[in-house]
């Protein structure tokens, strides 16, 4: 259903990003991959989805914290596909601590990545998806786009401040055939959630396997994760023509973790 569109996805060499990326590549987009990782994998992700999937492939380098990379990712993609018409701002990191111990440039960093990158990807690919009357913009938000824990300021605050970014866009692009909309993930068991887990049985004693009940109980009732594949599986059905009239809203993938 995405046969002769193209996508960036950034942040997409692992997690929740890559299983989007697949997904897309799936139904026949084009996908610009994004992310940091080791040189080899990457290629080989590239040559896999090529492969598997018969769509191009490129990969871009850019540093999410680096305004003129980004831009200049985005100007890549349009002149390697032609046409740029899904943009998936994906990436991004965590950083735990209480606020009256959180390391300024940590704050600084989570912001650029989780809130201020979106900023750039979509001012500088909306003139193209403007001119072609179609666009579709998805933010990954999380369930701390929606609410709070404690000692994730940094976090909360971008994504708070992403779902709100992704509610202003779809105003201002709502009678242009191009859609705004969040995907907001409770737990997914990635690199940045096995961190958490691994700080965590280090400072309680626990194992990871305990840990990792333990975490995903705190917050979700159906004590289980959500797998990239299903994110990704949402952002489709978001890129398709049966979500046009979806705009301007947070979708949450969290096992109940809202409900309550
Ligand atoms: P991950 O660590 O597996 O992936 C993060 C990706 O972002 C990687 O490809 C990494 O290389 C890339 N990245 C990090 N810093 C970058 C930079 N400066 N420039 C370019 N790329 C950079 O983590 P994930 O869990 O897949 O996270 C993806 C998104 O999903 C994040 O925005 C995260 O906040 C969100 N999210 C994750 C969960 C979860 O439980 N895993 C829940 C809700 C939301």
């Amino acid at each position: 259903i995405l046969k002769g569109k193209a996508a960036v996805v950034t942040g997409s060499t692992s997690g929740i990003g890559k299983g989007i990326a697949e997904q897309l590549a799936a139904e026949g987009a084009d996908i610009m991959l994004n992310g940091f990782g080791d040189e080899k994998e990457i290629r080989q992700l590239e040559q896999n989805l090529a492969e598997q999937y018969g769509v191009r492939v490129a990969y871009s380098d850019a540093d999410m914290m680096k305004p003129d990379e980004i831009v200049e990712m985005i100007k890549e993609a349009q002149r390697v596909f032609g046409t740029l018409d899904i943009v998936i701002n994906n990436a991004g990191i965590q950083h735990v601590s209480p606020i009256d111990e959180f390391p300024v440039d940590r704050w600084d960093a989570v912001i650029a990545i989780n809130l201020t990158s979106a900023f750039h990807t979509i001012k500088a690919a909306l003139p193209m998806m403007k001119q072609k009357g179609w666009g579709r913009i998805i933010n990954v938000a999380s369930a701390h786009g929606l609410s709070a824990s404690a000692n994730k300021s940094a976090y909360v605050a971008a994504k708070h401040g992403i779902v709100g970014l992704t509610k202003a866009v779809a105003l201002e692009v709502a009678t242009q055939g191009i859609t705004s909309n969040a995907i907001c993930p409770g737990w997914v068991l990635t690199d940045l959630v096995r961190g958490q887990i691994e700080a965590r049985a280090k400072s309680s004693g626990r194992s990871f396997e305990e840990e990792k009940k333990l975490l995903v109980a705190e917050k979700t009732p159906t004590q289980d994760f959500s797998t990239p594949e299903q994110i990704g599986k949402l952002a489709v059905f978001l890129c398709s023509d049966a979500a046009a009239q979806m705009t301007g809203a947070p979708f949450s993938v969290d096992g109940g973790w809202m409900a309550q």
